[in-house]
């Protein structure tokens, strides 16, 4: 199966928008279903009323969750909240909420709440910008050293890791990465998973892509650069572009 998530970031701006975009989603994950897991992440006060319009198969995530339970933290939300308003998933380390202060560390935490609640954590890593070096292959391993201290064979097999160039991502966006440069990237977190757990747990684990991907280019990625899915941002938010991409990833190989 392929992965095809949406991270609707901070959009639409109305509940009816949500709602309309959830039951077209629910559309493509419908027609997808055999070859597709279609999974979307809407800001979390749509999360309720997205829950309550969806249905399998069409899977529900959060973008983000607080690194404690404790109910002392204004402005954030617990993963036992989550759950209760019908996530599955939920994104962390996000380049957007690194870039406003989370760390490596703080990101570990809100992994480990998230597998205690049996939540599916979608841990985005990547690197801020590449050199002909490939210096930026060691701010990777320590994003991965960190989120993966103390997490065990059996809870690392219930996450999906997305590689995230950031410099690849959102509007601003330098380019998409090459199916060449993920599939370089995807070897290396998958080796890493195969020295720290075993060929067994490291096949079992899911690696996707996030970066202007697109309906253009996701084939690619699919047939070339390794991948097992995507995290989509712009194109989640339209319909027919979803469609197209669905359709893209979905086709059988020639
Ligand atoms: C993202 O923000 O996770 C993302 C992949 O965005 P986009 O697809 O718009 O580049």
């Amino acid at each position: 199966m392929i992965y095809l998530i949406g991270n609707w970031k901070m959009a639409p701006e109305k509940n009816t928008q949500a709602v309309d975009l959830v039951k077209k989603t629910a559309v493509i994950a419908k027609q997808y279903k055999k070859t597709l897991v279609t999974v979307i992440c809407p800001p979390t006060p749509f999360l309720s009323l997205v829950s309550k319009n969806t249905k399998v198969p069409l899977l529900v995530g959060a973008q983000g969750v607080a690194a404690s339970e404790a109910a002392a933290q204004t402005g954030l939300v617990s993963a036992s909240m989550l759950k209760e308003n019908g996530a599955q998933y939920c994104i962390v380390g996000h380049s957007e909420m690194r870039a406003r202060g989370e760390s490596n560390d703080m990101i570990k935490q809100q992994v480990d709440r998230l597998l205690e609640k049996k939540l599916i954590p979608i841990l985005c890593i990547g690197e801020k910008s590449r050199d002909a070096q490939g210096w930026y292959l060691s701010e990777v391993k320590d994003q991965l050293d960190t989120a993966f201290a103390d997490v065990s064979a059996l809870q690392i097999k219930k996450l999906i890791i997305a590689y995230e160039p950031v410099w690849a991502i959102g509007a601003g966006a330098e380019r998409a990465a090459t199916p060449i440069e993920c599939r370089e990237m995807t070897v290396f977190i998958r080796k890493f998973l195969n020295d720290k757990y075993g060929e067994k747990i490291a096949k079992a684990v899911p690696i996707i892509y996030g970066g202007s991907a697109d309906e253009f280019n996701a084939r690619s990625f699919v047939e070339e650069g390794g991948t097992q899915g995507f995290l989509v941002g712009r194109v989640s938010l339209d319909a027919k572009r979803l469609a197209a991409l669905a359709k893209s990833i979905s086709q059988e190989k020639k």
